[in-house]
């Protein structure tokens, strides 16, 4: 029972209190604790205290959740008393009238209605409260006088989103849109929706995953199959993870599309979650050395150092080490080359995004540059460079590029990387 808040105490009617003052004894108590009482509670919750206060009951709205759209459910409220010895209370000495049996009248929804301001097709949380009905708060003040003190308690109605409905084999969010180009998880089952938001079924080639779903549309099987007679290019990030990094994960799952990440050691820690979602996704897992220094400037056993602790931290957190490497700058001179026992991997298209920072220049130098068996150079620690990649993945996709790892590329084209060698891209 959530969100409930203390509202009001009632047993206060005029009546009551001109009954109250007949006794003069009771006049200066009875006024003086009013007076503190509505001090004490203010001006909106209101609570009187009678000579005696044998019985508290408190009535609490029962909270429930909807859906948006849905009817508004009948609204209940429980009753409790907290007055110990309740069945020896008589109320009335002539009926013989209970606590017990005022409590169950209460449950049994007598006595008051329940109020919610809610507009069932708009997301949020809304109050139940609990009103009094006149005869009730007359029965408060005249029968009982004094005796009984009503808590009322404030419910809690809460509107979830809706995901959307169903319409034929097309699916119309909660908003009004439709689903395309896009899964949706419902009831535990996966569909696709094609371009024009209808639902597919059997064997479908989205980006480069091949996914089977059965006549219902549900999804069934899902593996990675690239087309080596088709386009395809290999995005590559480097100097992450980063901030970023997540959000263009995200750009990748939805797409199907697979990159390259050539990672720092040393900026690792704390990304995790990105990395083992790299793995999952079907992306490559790149070295970047460990700090990003200039490998060429040192020593053969400062490279060992610098890719291979950057492969343990990999390692530690992915299960599997860097299959690819790249040196800081493309520098591979000096003991670099001999020393990384990866193949190294440079690229051919830069698209300058270190450099601009403009998501638009960046976009528009793959445009213009792209081509089959390309390389590309961005790094996900830019924000425009994600937002750019956002942009550029669907682009490539609908221009019939297969985007996938350095290592699908080489496959695909027929060329075994090797250790130690350069590798700029794979155009035919
Ligand atoms: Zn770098």
């Amino acid at each position: 029972m959530e969100g409930k808040e203390r509202e009001s105490i009632v047993d206060h009617k005029q009546q009551g209190v001109e009954k109250v003052q007949k006794k003069n004894k009771w006049i200066k108590i009875g006024a003086a604790a009013l007076m503190l009482g509505l001090l004490l509670v203010g001006s909106v919750t209101a609570r009187a205290i009678y000579e005696y206060r044998h019985v508290e009951i408190e009535v609490t709205p029962v909270s429930a959740e909807i859906l948006q759209g849905e009817e508004v459910p009948e609204f209940q409220a429980e009753a409790v008393c907290t007055e110990p010895d309740k069945e020896a209370n008589i109320l009335n000495t002539d009926s013989g009238f209970k606590v017990s049996d005022l409590v169950s009248e209460l449950n049994e929804g007598k006595d008051y209605t329940l109020a919610c301001g809610v507009d069932n097709n708009v997301e949020g949380a809304y109050a139940i409260t609990v009103n009094l009905t006149d005869e009730f708060m007359q029965r408060l003040s005249e029968e009982w006088n004094g005796r009984v003190t009503i808590t009322m308690r404030t419910g809690q109605l809460t509107v979830k989103n809706k995901i959307g409905e169903w319409e034929d084999n097309r699916f119309r969010r909660w908003d009004g849109s439709y689903i395309t180009s896009d899964f949706l998880e419902y009831d535990g089952d996966t569909y696709y929706f094609n371009s024009e938001g209808e639902m597919v079924t059997d064997v479908q080639q989205i980006g480069i995953m091949q996914y089977t779903f059965d006549e219902d549309g549900k999804l069934l099987s899902k593996e990675c199959k690239i087309d080596p007679d088709k386009p395809m290019m290999a995005l590559t990030f480097d100097d992450g993870p980063g901030e970023y990094t997540a959000e263009l994960l995200a750009v990748l799952e939805k797409y199907n599309a697979h990159a390259t990440f050539f990672m720092l050691g040393q900026k690792v820690s704390g990304r995790e979650a990105e990395i083992q979602k790299m793995l999952e996704l079907g992306c490559e897992i790149g070295n970047h050395s460990y700090s990003h220094p200039q490998l060429s400037k040192l020593s053969a056993d400062a490279v060992k150092n610098q890719i291979g602790s950057t492969n343990d931290l990999l390692k530690g957190v992915a299960g599997v080490s860097a299959t690819v490497m790249r040196p800081p700058y493309g520098d591979y001179a000096g003991q670099a080359a001999a020393n990384v026992k990866l193949p190294i991997i440079l690229w051919n298209v830069d698209t300058l995004d270190w450099k601009t920072r403009d998501a638009q220049q960046t976009i528009a130098n793959v445009k213009t540059r792209a081509d089959d068996g390309d390389i590309v150079l961005m790094h996900d620690i830019h924000k425009p460079t994600v937002d750019a990649a956002s942009e550029l993945i669907p682009y490539l996709i609908s221009e019939g590029y297969q985007l996938v790892t350095v290592s699908e590329l080489a496959q695909a084209r027929g060329a075994s990387l090797e250790p130690g060698k350069v590798y700029t891209d794979f155009n035919r």
